[in-house]
């Protein structure tokens, strides 16, 4: 199995979520030569789940779950902290697809959020785990069409929903900025670095991570698989790839795969002035009735943050511009919306890579003889990752469910026309979605 070495997860920006937890202790790197039965390649959610249900499921057997970065610091650990259970496709311009694509989509994505809620009750893990819904807000009869065509996929589907009139709607958020707002029950929120640690630090005991420890090369040796990393190898008998954005590296699907980034920005803490001018309640998760518009979270310790903008960016690596690009975007979304705040600064800009494809497929199952693979978060990866991450674990363990068949015979990515065609198109593509967004960013 070949790697490409252009370049292994690194930070890129300062992820906001991280930095206002406390300091992490020391991480446990490979430092030596190991073996084990299970070797999970990737500590974002999916690894997390993966590693976690394999050592669940098999307590006989040695897992060791291994990360390029700190758990937590990456793209799982950085993202806007919704746990989706409805239809989420960004692709679409309403989130919905077809009524059975839809109820494919909620149940295998509440598996997976029940599966993290229960075992982040069990363990007692503080990450701020909500279950209080979302908010889908629109500025503009554009963005009013949209949400009704969304709340029509939802009375199909059965789904509860309800309207909420701009009184309304600012009475949560503190902003006049939206005209009306469609709520959902079913979201949960997370503050997904510290969810990420939880995960990591309360891993059954069969099951150890590893950080700071890229995969540098894999030799398959038939039975063995051996692992070299900058300080130490490990053989294993199987391995699981869930390492999404950077799955293209182990060379599976490169031209399928879309790595393509999205930036958040996190606020300072207010201060009680500014929250008292704020309005508002304490806590709420709001997303754009336009999926390219800009997500908005205020969190209970009184700071709010904003996502929005997409770069499609195959090296995997953004540029100073790119998150300078980025932090202005948000600047301007925030005073849009929250003119009352003049002089709370966002203290923190920082961007990530979802691993989108041009059909919303994804990769799932048996990539060759014990190599398995759960990669392709298409933006959704919290709820989607927890529920593959689970599901192929049960699969590499040879069990059977209907929702391992679903994600075994979900499409593949579509592949795109060779680059740099590719990367014209892709990067066309969003910048007529933006575009078309507006007044929504
Ligand atoms: C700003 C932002 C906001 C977002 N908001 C949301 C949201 O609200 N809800 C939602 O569901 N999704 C959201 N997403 C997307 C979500 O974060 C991803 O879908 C999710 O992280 C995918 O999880 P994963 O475990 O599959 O992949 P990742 O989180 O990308 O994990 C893969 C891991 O593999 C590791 N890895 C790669 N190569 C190697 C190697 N050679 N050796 C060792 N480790 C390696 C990487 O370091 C990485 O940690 C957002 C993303 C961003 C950037």
């Amino acid at each position: 199995m070949k790697l490409d070495f252009a370049r292994f997860p690194a930070p890129d920006g300062v992820n906001g979520w991280w930095e206002s937890l406390p300091p992490p202790g020391c991480a446990e790197t490979v430092s030596s030569e190991y073996e084990y039965d299970w070797v999970v390649i990737g500590g974002g959610i999916t690894g997390l789940c993966a590693a976690r249900r394999l050592a669940e499921l098999a307590p006989g057997a040695s897992v060791a779950l291994v990360e390029a970065d700190r758990i937590g610091r990456t793209t799982a650990g950085r993202n806007s902290g919704f746990f989706v259970d409805l239809p989420h496709d960004i692709s679409s311009e309403s989130y919905s697809r077809s009524i059975e694509a839809d109820k494919a989509d909620v149940r295998l994505q509440r598996h997976g959020i029940d599966y993290v809620r229960s075992v982040v009750r069990r363990h007692g893990i503080e990450c701020d785990w909500r279950d209080d819904g979302k908010f889908h807000a629109s500025v503009n009869k554009r963005g009013q069409a949209a949400l009704a065509h969304f709340a029509e996929g939802l009375e199909r589907i059965g789904e509860p929903f309800h309207w909420l009139d701009e009184a309304a709607i600012k009475a949560v958020t503190g902003s006049d900025f939206y005209c009306g707002a469609l709520f959902t029950p079913g979201c949960s929120t997370v503050q997904p670095a510290a969810l990420m640690r939880g995960l990591a630090a309360t891993l059954p005991r069969n099951a150890k991570a590893f950080e700071m420890s890229a995969v540098k090369s894999i030799d398959d040796r038939g039975d063995a698989k051996v692992l070299t990393f900058a300080g130490g190898k490990i053989t294993a008998k199987r391995v699981i790839l869930c390492t999404n954005a950077y799955a293209a590296r182990f060379g599976g699907h490169p031209n399928g795969l879309l790595p393509v980034y999205t930036f958040a920005s996190m606020t300072r803490v207010m201060n009680p002035d500014e929250v008292r001018r704020l309005g508002g309640t304490p806590s709420w998760a709001l997303i754009p009735a336009d999926p390219m518009g800009t997500t908005v979270r205020r969190l209970i310790t009184d700071r709010i943050c904003v996502r929005n903008h997409f770069a499609f960016r195959p090296g995997l690596e953004v540029s100073q511009a790119d998150l300078a690009k980025a932090r202005s975007l948000h600047q301007r979304s925030f005073d849009r919306r929250f003119p009352m705040l003049k002089g709370v600064e966002l203290e923190y800009t920082w961007g990530g890579p979802l691993c989108l494809s041009a059909n919303n497929g994804a990769l799932f199952g048996r990539r060759g003889d014990g190599v398995f693979e759960a990669v392709g978060c298409n933006g959704l990866g919290l709820s989607r990752g927890s529920a593959s991450g689970k599901l192929i674990a049960e699969y590499a363990l040879g069990q059977s469910s209907d929702l391992v068949h679903q994600l075994l015979n979900q499409p593949h990515p579509r592949s795109l026309p060779v680059r740099p065609i590719a990367d014209v198109a892709v990067s066309a593509a969003i910048w007529v979605k933006e575009f078309t967004a507006g007044a929504e960013l």
